[in-house]
This record gives C-alpha cells, structure tokens and sequence, in this order.
C-alpha cells in the first residue's frame, strides 16, 4: 500500500510534466492545433493528484510505520516498547490503544515472572532463566554456578509469630539475598520458604565462598515483625556448578538440591558444596555450627514410642525381610552408643534410626531384594533409593523425623564412597556411622540369598578390614571391645528371636555395663 502511494506521489507529477512537454512537441510534428485548455487542465490534475500522494506517503512514513515498528516490537517480547502519544486523529488513538495495550502485556507477563510477596522473580522465571544461561556457558565454556536457599525451621517462625510475620521474614530474606548479589545474578523465590540464586561467571569455588558471605549475612541481621520485636532466621544453602559443557540444567538443579538436603542434616545453618562421589578436589565446606549440631542431636521425644509401635504395625506383617524393623541392630548399634557416653537423647535417636533404617527397602520389589544373582543396573537403581524412600516415609510421621539423619546417610562410607551423598569422614552424622557398622554385621552373620552367612568371628574380621575406607575405624574398635569376643547374652538371644513377632517400642533402659570389653586382639 506505502509502496503504491509513493509510486504515485512520484509517477502522477511525472507524467503531467511528460504530458506538458510531449504536447507542443507532438503539434509541431503533426501540424495539429493545441487543445491548451485540455492540457493544462490535465497537468493540473496530475500535480494535485501527485500531491495529494505525496502527503499520504509521508503520513505513511511518519505516523503509521513508526506504530506498526512499536507493534512488532511487542510482538517479539519487547515489552518496554511505546508509541510517541498524540492526542489527535485517528493515528494518536491508534498509538494510545497501542500503549495501553502494551502496558497490559507488561503487567501480565510480571504477574506470571514475578513473586508476588517478594518482589522477586518466581520459579518459572528463574527456571526460563537458567535455561537461558546454561545454553550460553554450553556454547561459550563459561562457568556457571547455582544456590539453594532454605530458610531454617521457618515453619516455627509462622507457628510461633503467625503467618504475617512468616511473611515479613521471607520478604526480608529476599532482600537481603537481591542487595547481595550482582546485577548480572538471578535470584528467585523457588519456592514456599526456598530462593534459588544462578550465579553467572562464577566457578563452585567461588559460589561457595559467596553463599558463607550471604548465610552469615542472613544470621547476623534482626528482622523486625512488629514493632519492639525482632525475631533472627538462619539458612542452609546447597550449591553446585560446573564449566561449559558440564553444565546441564537438569543436574545443576538436581545437585544444588541434594547439597542443600546435606546442609540441612548436617545440622542446618550452613553452606554445603555438591562434589562428586569420586571427586577428590578440596571443596570449601563450611563447618557444621555447634548450635546445629545441638539441634542436630536433639530428639522428638514425645509420642516417639506410640508412633514406633503403630509403624511397626504396619510393616510387620509385610512379607519381605529387607525394611523389617531390627532389634539385633538396634540392640548392637544402642550398646555402642552407650558406650560412648553419647547423650541419652542421641543414644535414642539412634536406637530408634537403627530400628528403622532399612523401612525404604518396603518400596523395593520383593523379587529384587530376594534375586540371588548379581542386580542389573536399574535393579540396583531401585536398591539405592532406600534411604531416600525411608526418608520420604519417616518425614510423614512427624516424631520420627529426627530419625532422618541417620537413615538417609547410613550407607555413606568413611572414605566419601558410598551413597546418597558421598559424605565422607566425620561429615557422616555419627548415628549413621554407629548404624553402618552394626547393620554390616548383621548383613555378615545372615543368610542372605545373594550370600551365605559367615560366623561372628568372620564378620568382626571383615569390619577390621574395611576400618578406615567403608567404617569408622573407631567405631570398628569399639565394635570390637563390645562384640569382639562374643555377643553377649541379651543381644545373642535376638539372633534366633522370631522377626515378626509382636513388638512394643519402650523407652530404652539404659542398662548397667553388663557387656564386657572383649579384647580386641583376641578377636582377631
Ligand atoms: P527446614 O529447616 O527443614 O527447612 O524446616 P522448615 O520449617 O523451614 O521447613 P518445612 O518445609 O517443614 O516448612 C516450611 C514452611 O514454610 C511451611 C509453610 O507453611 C511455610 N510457608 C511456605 N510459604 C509461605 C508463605 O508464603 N508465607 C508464610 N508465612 N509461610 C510460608
Ligand atoms: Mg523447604
Ligand atoms: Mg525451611
């Protein structure tokens, strides 16, 4: 249409000059008399015309390419893009609607990005985001890192002030967390009390020393609620990372999240970098705070027992061994607890864990746990998730989550090999490294139908061989001072006492020394 005006604003002039010019030029040839009413009437017609054209095309021009420029701009996602406002003729109308609309578009897509308590972006926008960036390091081998924030025991924060103040709280946190960061960085609310930080151009190195900076930053500051009260928040963060090709969306956000699960049940109120199983690199690990481990070793004391019992209950009567809850663990496992003067709420967590640690295996095909060839690798899949399952189970019955420490972490090994974690050293809670012991064990001296049973002298002899790689090495020794020569009466009659029948959770008794330190070089 714009080409067609132009063309004509340019042509119709033309020819009224081409048209005066040929006129004399054709009567002179042809002797013909000149009409020069006729002609003049023509050109006259022609020049208006071509004038009129011209004043279209620059209309054209003007007013109406700028606004069909403004609409394709906001139709490729430029949401900022504004027409020149005019207050009069159809055009300013049109660029009016055109802003008013744009202005719409950008209202919605904020709500859609945008966290509405905080300010922030949301989930779907840091996860647009991440995507964004993990293509960009792919193609440039940038390093790219990215920060789980959880909020710690934030639940009490809301059950203790009220839902308002939880609310403060996390606007406040979200703050602290965007004025810490760099421009360049995206930081999101993932999701109830949970940020998420993509830290661009930054190694793992780097975003661990970043996120101490920002976890201290967060524990040092009082959050008003309401006015002559203040309440204080700490937080666990879980980071991962990696350079160019590494980098892929699904594992970063995946190892982030599992770091940030390590942090919390190491005890909370700390940073934790994800390394890999078999990677030796030093990582800085923050240390784990007395405060979390207090809170770490404290214990869900009331309504323990009955919520044991009615688990038990449950899974007794499920057909499979594998999950059954152990007293011989339990017993070997409290004793050495005991014996370590660990205090009587610990030593209780862990009775109560060594009961327990298997019960995920209740989600693991029978046929599995019985198949007495070697495990295909999905089979073995499906073997390693029992931690998780029995964590994903015991998180359901309240009181027995302080349990959820010990079972998520008691197939780690000493030397950082094991799963799910790779935890290694004295990072394993001590729970689970007591448990790993006593449920090696008893694994030793059963028939299994992979295995067949070796006598207590064999078992305490392959523990001695694995102190220091898959065992605590100490608490191999002490295994061996308790159990070294023989297990003692009351927890050798556990050996032939019939799994399945009834059992009632009691509170332990602490029991006089009744088991004597065997000599551990006699046990061989
Ligand atoms: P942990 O240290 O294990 O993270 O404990 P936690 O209490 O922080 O975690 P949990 O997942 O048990 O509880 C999270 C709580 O966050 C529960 C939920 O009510 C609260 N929450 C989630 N979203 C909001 C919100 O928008 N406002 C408020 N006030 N609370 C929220
Ligand atoms: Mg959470
Ligand atoms: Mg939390």
């Amino acid at each position: 249409m714009l080409l067609l005006v132009r063309l004509l604003a340019l042509l119709l002039p033309l020819a009224a000059s081409v048209r005066l010019g040929l006129v004399p030029v054709g009567a002179l040839l042809t002797g013909l008399a000149i009409d020069r009413d006729a002609v003049e009437t023509t050109a006259t017609a022609a020049v208006g015309a071509g004038a009129m054209a011209l004043l279209v095309a620059l209309y054209l021009q003007f007013r109406v390419v700028p606004l069909a420029r403004v609409a394709e701009r906001l139709a490729d996602g430029d949401l900022e893009a504004r027409a020149r406002p005019r207050r009069r003729g159809v055009d300013g109308r049109f660029a009016v609607a055109l802003n008013a609309v744009a202005q719409r578009l950008s209202e919605t897509s904020s709500d859609a990005t945008t966290d509405r308590l905080t300010g922030i972006p949301n989930r779907q926008a840091l996860l647009t985001g991440l995507f964004t960036e993990v293509e960009r390091v792919n193609r440039y081998g940038r390093p790219l890192s990215v920060a789980f924030v959880d909020i710690d025991r934030f639940k009490s924060v809301n059950d203790t002030y009220g839902h308002h103040a939880g609310d403060v709280v996390l606007r406040h946190v979200a703050q602290v967390l965007r004025s810490s960061l760099r421009h360049t960085d995206l930081v999101g609310r993932y999701g109830g009390e949970e940020f998420m930080l993509v830290l661009t151009e930054t190694d793992i190195a780097e975003a661990g020393t970043l996120s101490e900076k920002l976890r201290l930053r967060v524990a040092s500051e009082r959050i008003a609620i309401e006015r002559g009260l203040t309440v204080g928040v700490t937080v666990s963060i879980g980071v991962a990372g990696g350079i160019g090709q590494q980098v892929r969306f699904d594992t970063i956000v995946r190892d982030a999240d599992a770091a940030m699960y390590s942090a919390k049940s190491l005890g909370r109120n700390q940073t934790y970098v994800f390394a890999e199983v078999d990677d030796d690199t030093r990582v800085p690990r923050a240390p784990v705070s007395p405060a979390g481990r207090l809170r770490a070793l404290e214990i869900g004391r009331a309504a323990r027992a009955a919520a044991e019992e009615l688990l038990y209950t449950v899974v007794a009567p499920l057909p499979h061994y594998g999950g059954r809850p152990s007293r011989l663990i339990a017993a070997l496992a409290t004793s050495m607890a005991d014996r370590l003067d660990l205090p009587e709420g610990e030593v209780e967590r862990i009775r109560v864990a060594s009961l327990l640690h298997d019960i995920g295996k209740l989600a693991v095909p029978p046929e599995i746990l019985a198949k007495p060839a070697p495990l295909t690798t999905s089979e073995w899949q499906s073997v390693v998730q029992h931690p998780r399952i029995g964590q994903l189970i015991l998180e359901q019955s309240g009181a027995l989550r302080e349990a959820v420490p010990i079972i998520l972490h008691h197939h780690e090994r000493f030397s950082g090999h094991g799963y799910p974690y790779g935890l290694r050293g004295s990072d394993i809670p001590l729970g689970a490294r007591i448990v790993a012991v006593a449920d090696a064990y008893d694994a030793m001296i059963h028939d299994r139908p992979y295995k067949r049973a070796v006598d207590h002298a064999g078992a305490v002899a392959e523990l001695r061989r694995h102190a220091g790689t898959q065992f605590d090495p100490e608490l191999v020794g002490l295994f061996c001072d308790l159990f070294g020569s023989r297990l003692p009466d009351e927890i050798a009659e556990l050996l032939t006492a019939d799994p399945a029948a009834p059992f009632v959770a009691s509170r332990r008794r602490r029991s006089p020394r009744s088991v004597r330190p065997g000599s551990a070089a006699a046990a061989g």
